[in-house]
């Protein structure tokens, strides 16, 4: 599947008070493509990924899934085009009144699949993510990187696509946030489509193909990750890039 984002805005509010956070965003990501995006805080990377998957409508410019433009769709279309594509957000979004196998059936409860094939499919992405011993703790009974592994394996439990992380470890403390890097590293070996919005340096240089910079709701640079990190062309990624060093 490629995804192709074409001259897209974002505006929120209207008339004198309309203030434009995406400005003519062009990216193609393709099949088995890890996108890592970075930019600092407010620069417009979670509104890209809303409109991407239909959180938020483009106030212009389309999202373009295989060709087809999906920008306008509604109803049962717009159900089967969120249903390939997982998300994952910093704060896991887990139900706290479901064990955590319920939690990665959850998605399979509301596509109809039988009850046993759901179980067997849940504990098979458990055990993906090396969590099938807690199948029937409560979210609130793991550790933060546990629950953000639920959170994983319940976006894979419907096939999905594509898979977007959305800050998916800045909750987290460097330990936990490596055993949830491996799981992620894990599905981009494994070939799996993923946009990843992310702070984690090491991720974007060594795990994404990819890397795109953004500042100010517009995309500075993006190139595959080794030529960005080693001879980035634009002076203000060279300029964030040292910001971020120093600060690691
Ligand atoms: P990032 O994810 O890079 O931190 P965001 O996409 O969250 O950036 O935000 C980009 C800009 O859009 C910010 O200035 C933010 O205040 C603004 N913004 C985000 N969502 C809304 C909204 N629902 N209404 C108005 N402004 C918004």
């Amino acid at each position: 599947m490629t995804i192709q984002i074409d001259h897209l805005h974002k505006s929120y509010g209207s008339g004198a008070e309309a203030h434009e956070v995406l400005h003519d965003i062009n990216l193609t990501i393709d099949s088995g493509e890890v996108f890592g995006i970075l930019g600092s805080s407010g620069a417009g990377k979670s509104t890209l990924v809303r409109c991407i998957n239909l959180l938020e409508r483009p106030t212009s410019g389309k999202v373009l899934i295989d060709g087809r433009d999906i920008t306008g769709v509604k109803g049962k279309e717009l159900a089967d085009v969120r249903a390939g594509i997982g998300m994952i957000f910093q704060n896991f979004s887990l139900f706290q009144q479901r064990t955590v196998l319920r939690n990665v059936t959850f998605p399979l409860e509301l596509n109809h699949t039988p009850k046993a094939k759901r179980e067997e499919r849940a504990r098979y992405l458990l055990d993906l993510v090396g969590l099938a011993d807690l199948a029937d703790r409560y979210p609130s009974q793991l550790s933060g990187g546990q629950q953000q592994r639920v959170a994983i394996a319940r976006a894979l439990a419907t096939d999905p696509e594509i898979i977007y992380f959305d800050e998916p470890t800045s909750a987290l403390d460097p330990e936990l946030t490596g055993e949830v890097l491996a799981v992620m590293r894990q599905l981009a070996e494994e070939g799996m489509t993923m946009l990843v919005v992310t702070h984690e340096m090491g991720f974007a240089r060594n795990v994404s193909s990819k890397t795109v910079f953004m500042e100010n709701g517009v995309v500075v640079e993006q190139a595959p990750s080794r030529e960005f990190f080693e001879d980035p062309k634009e002076e203000r990624t060279r300029e964030f890039l040292r910001k971020i060093e120093h600060t690691n």
